[in-house]
């Protein structure tokens, strides 16, 4: 809108196709694991304008080390266009990909990956190796980073600070009940 141009409804419509929008329905992905307890990260894919997959961590719940929010969500997005190859798909994600993650986004062809906060340590999108755009690869996806990306990364450290209270908290209990200590 330039200045000399009155103020309009239109100027307050949400974009519900935009990546701010999209990234913040993966946020509320990424708050149902916080309530589940588990590490809180959220995903949802996007094909033509549509969501067609919705998913948040469930490491403890399944009980699966691969029950990550982007492999939930891949699975679902497959079944959903029934095809492996979602070329036309844009997988938005609270948080940086981990390199079985970015691997799994590879071979399913994902045109575009949006994510919140950067993981320098375990990110292999660009945080410390980036597998979704090696050449030597047969598929390179477009990357967007910073998306939400404070938001997600203060629910991650709250999530943290929190478990390691509740740690402190259980060993205190331990050291109480123990006849030994008394
Ligand atoms: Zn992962």
């Amino acid at each position: 809108m330039s200045a000399d141009e009155p103020y309009s409804e239109e100027d307050t419509v949400i974009d519900l196709s935009s990546d701010l929008f999209m990234m913040s329905q993966a946020m509320r992905q990424a708050q149902n694991a916080y309530l589940a307890e588990e590490v809180p990260i959220g995903a949802v894919i996007v094909s033509e304008g549509r969501i067609i997959a919705r998913a948040h961590n469930q490491v403890e719940t399944l009980k699966d080390a691969t029950a990550h929010a982007e492999m939930l969500a891949l699975t679902q997005a497959q079944a959903a266009i029934g095809d492996w190859r979602l070329n036309e798909a844009t997988l938005y994600v609270t948080k940086e990909p981990c390199p079985m993650c970015a691997g799994a986004i590879v071979h399913c062809r994902i045109k575009r990956v949006i994510f919140g906060c950067v993981d320098d340590n375990g990110g292999a999108c660009g945080g410390f190796i980036n597998l979704l755009q090696q050449p030597n690869l047969n598929h390179q996806s477009e990357v967007t980073r910073g998306v939400l990306g404070d938001e997600s990364k203060l629910l991650i450290q709250t999530f943290f600070a929190e478990a390691r209270e509740k740690k402190k908290a259980a060993n205190r209990k331990k050291a109480n009940d123990s006849p030994f200590l008394n």
